[in-house]
């Protein structure tokens, strides 16, 4: 079975914000494997977003399904969800760090899960997931950055604290929104390569939304390219075209 196999996914907003386009994402058909990089392209507003989100249900999709590991989870109830989060891992544009607290607890709390984010006191760990937090952020160029506040840190390292913060929740894959939308190139750079090595490494599949084509064409697999919440392209880098 694939990891992700994800059927006629389609979300329709309602409410104060949802604009004259019906539908936000519809009849997405996909499959994603074990360890694949995909990227998904596309302008602001093609649904990007809403498509990574509906995936693991942060944003409830409005037909369609997703299947996990053989498991249909487009209807599972919340509580259970919980579990599922700590297989499909996420990754967002602003880094959803907790700024009073260093990037050491930061990461740590990728194992309490996000209910518990004022938990912050590294007594609540044991030694072996201190040994192994340190070893992620080391993994991502950040050991001498361990017990340096959020705050203190730059944009790219936020995101590598981001990145070490997903893996410590030994996920099957981790979906990426916009990573790098509020970086500089050269910050977006080195974030992309570390984000590819260690989800290549650990075998970890990813899923990353990306305004720029050529971070797209140089890193991944597979690009998925969204228009209008529609699916209108879909192959190797090799095979987009220039419009695209
Ligand atoms: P992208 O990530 O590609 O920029 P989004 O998934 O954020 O695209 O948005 C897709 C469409 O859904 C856009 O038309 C956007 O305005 C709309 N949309 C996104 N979030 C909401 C919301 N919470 N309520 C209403 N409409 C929304
Ligand atoms: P609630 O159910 O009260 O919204 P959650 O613990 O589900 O609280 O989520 C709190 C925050 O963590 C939100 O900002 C959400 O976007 C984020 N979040 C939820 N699931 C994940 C995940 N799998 N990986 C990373 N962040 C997540």
């Amino acid at each position: 079975v694939p990891l992700l196999k994800i059927t006629g996914l389609g979300k329709s907003y309602d409410g104060p914000r949802a604009t004259g386009q019906r539908h936000a994402l519809q009849g997405v058909d996909t499959t994603i494997e074990a360890g694949e990089f995909v990227a998904v392209i596309g302008p602001s507003g093609a649904g990007k977003s809403t498509f990574l989100r509906c995936i693991n249900r942060l944003i409830e999709p409005s037909e369609g399904s997703v299947v996990f590991e053989g498991r249909d989870i487009t209807h599972l109830r919340r509580g259970d969800l919980r579990a599922v989060h700590t297989k499909i891992a996420m990754i967002f544009q602003n880094y959803n760090l907790v700024y009073r607290l260093c990037a050491i607890q930061n990461v740590l709390h990728g194992r309490l899960g996000y209910k518990n984010a004022l938990a912050g006191a590294l007594g609540l760990y044991t030694e072996d997931e201190k040994a192994r937090a340190f070893e992620l952020l080391d993994e991502v160029g950040l050991g001498e950055f361990a017990y340096r506040r959020a705050d203190q840190l730059s944009g790219g390292q936020k995101q590598r604290v981001g990145i070490a913060r997903a893996l410590i929740q030994d996920p099957k894959i981790i979906l990426c929104d916009e990573p790098i939308a509020s970086l500089d190139p050269k910050s977006s750079r080195m974030v992309m390569e570390h984000l590819c090595r260690v989800t290549r490494q650990h075998g970890i599949a990813c899923v990353v939304n990306l305004h720029q084509v050529d971070f797209a064409l140089e890193f991944s697999d597979r690009i998925i390219g969204l228009r209008e919440g529609e699916k209108v392209f879909e192959g190797t880098p090799d095979e987009v075209t220039p419009q695209v």
